[in-house]
């Protein structure tokens, strides 16, 4: 029983078409909290389609989806609200948006689900070293510190899954490794699972997990 409770994230047969072409074929896995998962594979693999399934957005042609025991699709589907409750997302391109301030684009995402909790945006952001920066737009903040604010929007709601889409990319070294330490920091913060889609071999061995998808035949 206790083995049970303690799996959080479980995928079950999950594939995906778009129209007639199969794109993804996911190896079943199960992690537990505190495991850190790397989905790995070559462009094209189905990383992101994946990840879309993961995060509530994407419902896929067959298989299963359990997040804390709960289905992620079940037969009469789950409102927005439910999802942005449970996962946070870091997608490749930030979406931030460009007319709100940091700490707004924060606040947005807890409006959304009706979380009117007065000071933890403002809080979380400080704990990220944004405290100086809480009333820019993004315009005016550095690549880092618009990742930071994602970050931060990812996990204002307290997700017990966070996932990032190849948080990496376009970084030096320095910065890559930086932002993984991020990522695995606000993973602690919230005590969310992580699971990352990248083909970044530079950060591959970070990651207690790995899960390999490869590229559906033509
Ligand atoms: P990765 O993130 O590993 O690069 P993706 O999940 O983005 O892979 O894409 C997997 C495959 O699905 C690719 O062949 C891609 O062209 C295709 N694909 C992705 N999105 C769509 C879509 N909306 N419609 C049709 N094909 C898509």
């Amino acid at each position: 029983m206790f083995f049970i409770l303690c799996r959080m994230l479980a995928v079950r047969a999950v594939s995906h078409h778009y129209a007639n072409t199969q794109v993804l074929t996911a190896p079943d896995f199960e992690l537990a909290r505190d495991e850190h998962c790397a989905l790995i594979g070559a462009s094209g693999a189905g990383k992101t389609t994946l990840l879309h399934i993961l995060a509530g957005i994407l419902r896929p042609t067959s298989g299963n989806v359990m997040l804390d025991g709960e289905a992620l699709y079940p037969a009469d589907g789950r409102d927005d609200r439910w999802r942005a409750s449970r996962v946070g997302v870091i997608p490749q391109k930030l979406h931030l948006l460009p007319s709100l301030s940091a700490l707004d684009n924060v606040r947005l995402a807890q409006y959304f689900i009706g979380n009117t909790e007065g000071d933890s945006a403002r809080v979380l952001l400080g704990n990220l070293g944004l405290q100086a920066r809480l009333h820019a737009r993004p315009e005016k903040l550095s690549v880092g510190e618009q990742q930071r604010v994602a970050i931060a929007r990812a996990i204002v709601n307290q997700p017990r899954l966070l996932l990032a889409d190849e948080p990496t990319s376009g970084l030096d070294d320095s910065n890559s490794e930086r932002s993984v330490e991020l990522l695995f920091e606000a993973a602690r913060m919230t005590g969310a699972l992580l699971v990352v889609a990248t083909h970044d071999a530079r950060i591959r061995g970070r990651f207690s997990r790995q899960v390999h998808l490869n590229k559906a035949p033509a």
